[in-house]
């Protein structure tokens, strides 16, 4: 998930590693290391934190080499320390690999290589990788990669190097990787940025290619061993825009990302219909859940307390983490408390976490950022896998993080011994139903043009919806600075129907679910009182467009699935309404991405 970089050619290859990783440095990262290949040696070097540490600790070390392989990690496995960090050796140390991605079955693998008689120094699931090159090492590097990768399941984009070989040999599969093609010499990197500035001439790897190559030539070779012809592109791009992959904005290429996102928060989780977490939590011993957290995680909180009361009728209680913490909460036995933070650093949600520790609840953290505090602090966990998010508004850790909830609400309903497959089944299509929300994107901007001069928005849902309208109010004010409020579309009548005239705008989230009639009455009642309505739909029935002066459709699922495509138009239209006024999208004023004061 984070960034590869690799050198072959007739330069130092040092250099050119340090370099290419500080191109990376713009996605986040937690340790980095490089590996080079000299004199029948490997020299490995890893360091938590920045590159510019890395730098340092090479710097006396006068490391010489014309190949080698480097990496900056955003952990997935194993907390973000020196041992955890990239490339990842062998028994012997004459091995070496960095890798990007998640090797789903690593659990499994790892118990066959330890019975082998492998030892592993780390926690990461990429180590696996190097002791099974390791276990088909017979005759040539690239045949034993080849034979290791068709072990493993899961995504991976990976460069190894070992101690004689004079090739560097790279494989992909769901994760990005390309070659720049230099005069006697080859970067292979998981971002152009790490070549932008030394070669325009690239050459992208597909997924399930293998690429083979030294310093002045490179063979591409896909799963059955046969040599593809590689197209050499031109590279145009500014390394700004390659940062963003073509994005204006990293809140735009992280909303895009979505799809992929959620199928690496499912990754490895789901498998011969069950559901397979880390955790140990007893559904017979759980009495109550609280969920503790603040912001959008708040938001994706409520979802979880309709998804575990519906799923498995256990009782959930929501709390804003900086109210929970000095209430003086009542714990009692039976309680789980749940705290969800992207960061893991949420100065409010770590107090909350500490405070029911301390009363003696056992606690369970939704967190993105492996290693962060509240996954330290909290008995279980379960990652996100969503990769860095750079956007102050967040996103892509919103819909990942209600995946994460509802794996967990499947989970205890498993234990109970009626896992509904019904929802596993639909939950697998959801990324492919994103994309095509997605290209309702164009249309959305043609939206948010007639929009952008608003005042004020209301956002109106029902039942799971309701959390949904009060997220795109607060997507909207975070970075266009309009007002906005999410309400409960029924509350509407007790209150803020005063408000509505031809100049307020209210979003209605509206799927085909047993509160639909209700909703569609709510419509009625704004549009009687002259309100503009813009309606999140699955069909347009012919009485729609009465009711309506816009509708965006997005595709039916299960009810209980609903949130997690209705969100994607009300992010979408956030960010038009913001990039139209021309505001600083993913810095917006006053905001900060991780909150560590109270
Ligand atoms: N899963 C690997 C790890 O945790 C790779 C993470 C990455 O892509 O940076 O080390």
């Amino acid at each position: 998930m984070c960034g590869i970089v690799g050198y072959i050619g007739n330069k130092e290859a040092l250099p050119f590693l340090i370099n290419g990783l500080k191109k990376l440095e713009y996605r986040g990262y937690d340790s980095a290391g490089f590996c080079i290949q000299h004199d029948g040696k490997l020299s490995v070097v890893k360091r938590k934190g920045k590159v510019k540490e890395l730098e340092n600790a090479s710097k006396s070390l006068k490391i010489t080499g014309h190949m080698g392989i480097a990496h900056t990690r955003w952990a997935t496995h194993g907390a973000p320390n020196e041992a955890n960090a990239h490339p990842h050796l062998d028994c012997k140390g004459a091995i070496a690999i960095v890798h990007n991605g998640i090797i789903e079955n690593y659990g499994a693998l790892k118990e066959m290589l330890k019975k082998e008689g492998h030892r592993f120094f780390s926690e990461t699931d990429t180590e696996v990788l190097a002791h099974l090159i390791e276990k088909f090492k017979g005759k040539n590097l690239e045949s034993a990669v080849a034979m290791a990768l068709k072990l493993v399941e899961g995504t991976f984009g990976l460069l190894v190097i070992d101690k004689t070989s004079q090739e560097i040999i790279a494989a992909k599969k769901g994760s990005p990787l390309l070659l720049g093609i230099g005069s006697q010499e080859i970067i292979i990197a998981s971002d152009a940025s790490a070549i932008a500035g030394h070669t325009k001439k690239v050459v992208y790897l597909n997924d399930s290619e293998m690429a083979i190559i030294s310093s002045n030539n490179y063979v591409v070779k896909n799963v059955n061993g046969k040599v593809v012809e590689k197209k050499i592109h031109d590279m145009e791009m500014t390394v700004q825009q390659i940062e963003k992959r073509g994005f204006k904005h990293f809140m735009a290429k992280e909303i895009f990302e979505q799809p992929l996102a959620i199928e690496n928060t499912l990754r490895g989780r789901i498998g011969d219909g069950r559901i397979k977490l880390s955790i140990d939590v007893d559904v017979k011993k759980v009495k109550r859940i609280i969920i503790t957290a603040c912001g959008t995680s708040w938001h994706s909180a409520l979802i979880g307390k309709y998804l575990i009361e519906k799923i498995i009728g256990i009782q959930v209680e929501v709390d804003y983490a900086s109210e929970f913490r000095y209430r003086n909460p009542i714990i009692k036995k039976g309680d789980l408390v749940v705290a969800i933070s992207q960061s893991g650093e949420t100065a409010d949600t770590l107090a909350a976490l500490k405070e029911a520790k301390q009363k003696g609840a056992k606690t369970l953290g939704v967190v993105n950022v492996v290693g962060s505090t509240v996954a330290r602090e909290v008995d279980f966990g379960i990652y996100l896998h969503a990769g860095p998010e750079i956007g102050v508004a967040s996103t892509k850790a919103f819909t990942c993080q209600v995946t994460a909830l509802l794996l967990f609400a499947l989970y205890l309903q498993q234990q109970k011994g009626v896992l509904d497959k019904k929802i596993l089944e639909e939950l697998k299509k959801i990324p492919a139903k994103i994309e095509e929300i997605l290209k309702e994107s164009k249309n959305i901007r043609i939206l948010a043009q007639k929009f952008k001069a608003s005042k004020n928005f209301l956002y109106l849902g029902r039942g799971l919806n309701f959390p949904v309208a009060l997220e795109g109010a607060l997507k909207l004010k975070e970075i266009s600075y309009i007002h906005a409020e999410g309400y409960p579309a029924a509350e509407m009548k007790h209150g803020p129907i005063a408000l509505i005239d031809e100049h307020m705008p209210v979003v209605f989230i509206a799927p085909k679910d047993d509160t639909y009639q209700k909703i569609i009455s709510n419509m009625q009642e704004i549009k009687a009182r002259g309100g503009t309505v813009i309606a999140i739909i699955n069909e347009n029935e012919p009485y729609i467009a009465a009711l309506t002066n816009h509708v965006i459709k997005v595709p039916k699922t299960l009810d209980i699935l609903s949130p997690l495509l209705n969100v994607i138009p009300l992010q979408l239209l956030a960010y038009h309404i913001a990039d139209l006024k021309g505001l600083n999208v993913d810095k917006p004023r006053n905001l900060a991405k991780s909150v560590t004061v109270e």
